[in-house]
């Protein structure tokens, strides 16, 4: 196969799903319909989950379960600095301010030290604590479930990067130890859907409060309500919601990719191993990024860490000499709290970890459809670019 560029991550599209969506064009929905359902089913028994939500995207999935959830002005949730903007403006929508917290430099993931410390800095009623689940890694979440608790919160988490990774043995979206845990199937993501997202939880109430508000806040079960008696139009406005569905299209997709996530898994894992040890034989003062203990991920992005003030090369070099040699890479992430709306709203952070851990990141290309030797060619190119 020749291939002019090797992208830093694209969906795998095969005969199986190009079918599926095929079948839901020539039937009778196209949202709102059967597929939906069995994408949500499906979803609950990939990762143990009781019930699951479709929705229209991963931010969707994020605003939905705080706004279920009940987060409102005045609360504060906590959201670490490295991570997709999304998991912090969700919370914004919901009218709730933030306190970031600060990440391990090796891993970029909140700790529970680091979310004592964001804890200690919170002034208001703290009512969501949201780790990020970076690149497919989780962390110490029983700890963390327990600390959320201690301060009158729950644990919602950002699971976007980490469907089918396991921590302790158990799936990522289970919710044992948060009240519910959010997936993105944006084409970078481990399951492409175009757009979509789901959200998980343990809690049926929560998870009826957030079918309503992805559809404007519409109430139709005549069980809850009187004024239905003989009125078959009946149906209800009580809250305020949005359009946040999911079109069956999309979920056929979605459901498709999803019978093909054990495959995913494992070939992701090939290849993050074949990078691991394409770097250890390359003697390259480069290093995979710091595997945390109990989580066996399902790495959704391959980022390494490179000192790049002791190499002499800017990282936009690397990159650029990258690129050149046909290989693309991408930065996960500027520190949220960099981004100039958050330091107009909260002025600059004292984050050292996410600074650290931001100054030598690089994500490699990581996908499915990858060749068993291009991790090793990709190491042999920024051998090339870092040895000049
Ligand atoms: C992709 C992503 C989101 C948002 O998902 P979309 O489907 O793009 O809206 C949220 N959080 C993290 C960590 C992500 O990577």
């Amino acid at each position: 196969m020749s291939r002019s560029f090797l992208p830093y991550g694209r969906q795998s599209i095969d005969e199986s799903d190009i079918a599926a969506v095929v079948e839901v064009l020539r039937g009778d929905w196209l949202t709102t319909g059967p597929t939906i359902d069995a994408l949500e089913t499906a979803f609950c028994d990939a990762v143990g989950a009781e019930h699951a939500v479709a929705c229209s995207n991963g931010t969707t999935a994020l605003h939905l379960a705080l706004a279920a959830e009940g987060v409102a002005p005045g609360d504060v949730c906590i959201v670490p600095a490295i991570t997709f903007m999304a998991t912090a403006n969700a919370a914004l929508y919901c009218g709730a301010d933030i306190v970031f917290a600060d990440v391990d430099p090796d891993t970029g993931l909140m700790t529970p030290e680091t979310l004592a410390d964001a804890l200690g800095r919170a002034g208001g009623k703290v009512r969501a604590v949201l780790p990020v689940h970076l690149a497919g890694q989780c962390e110490a979440l029983d700890e963390m479930a327990v600390q959320a608790e201690a301060a009158g919160a729950v644990l919602v988490e950002d699971a976007c990067h980490a469907v089918g990774s396991r921590w302790r043995g158990e799936p990522v979206g289970n919710c044992k130890h948060s009240r519910a845990a959010t997936f993105s199937f944006h084409p970078v993501k481990t399951i492409a859907a175009g757009e979509g997202g789901m959200v998980t939880t343990r809690d049926g109430e929560l998870a009826r409060r957030m079918r309503t508000l992805r559809s404007h806040g519409i109430e139709r079960d005549p069980s809850r309500h009187e004024r239905q008696a003989g009125e078959p139009w009946w149906h209800e406005m009580q809250s305020l919601g949005w359009n946040y569905r999911l079109s069956d299209i999309q979920a056929a997709l979605a459901l498709s990719q999803l019978r093909r996530l054990d495959s995913f898994a494992k070939r992701r894992s090939t290849l993050a191993r074949a990078y691991d040890a394409a770097l250890a034989d390359s003697n390259l003062s480069v290093s995979p990024l710091a595997r945390t203990p109990h989580c066996d991920p399902c790495l959704h992005l391959y980022p390494v860490r490179i000192d790049f003030d002791a190499i002499g090369l800017s990282r936009a070099d690397v990159m650029a000499g990258l690129a050149e040699r046909g290989v693309g890479s991408q930065v996960h992430y500027i520190p949220v709290s960099d981004q100039p709306y958050y330091t107009a709203r909260y002025g600059p952070q004292d984050l050292p970890g996410a600074q650290a851990y931001y100054a030598r990141t690089l994500s490699l290309p990581l996908f499915v459809d990858m060749l068993d030797e291009d991790p090793a060619f990709v190491i042999d190119r920024l051998a090339q670019v870092l040895n000049g």
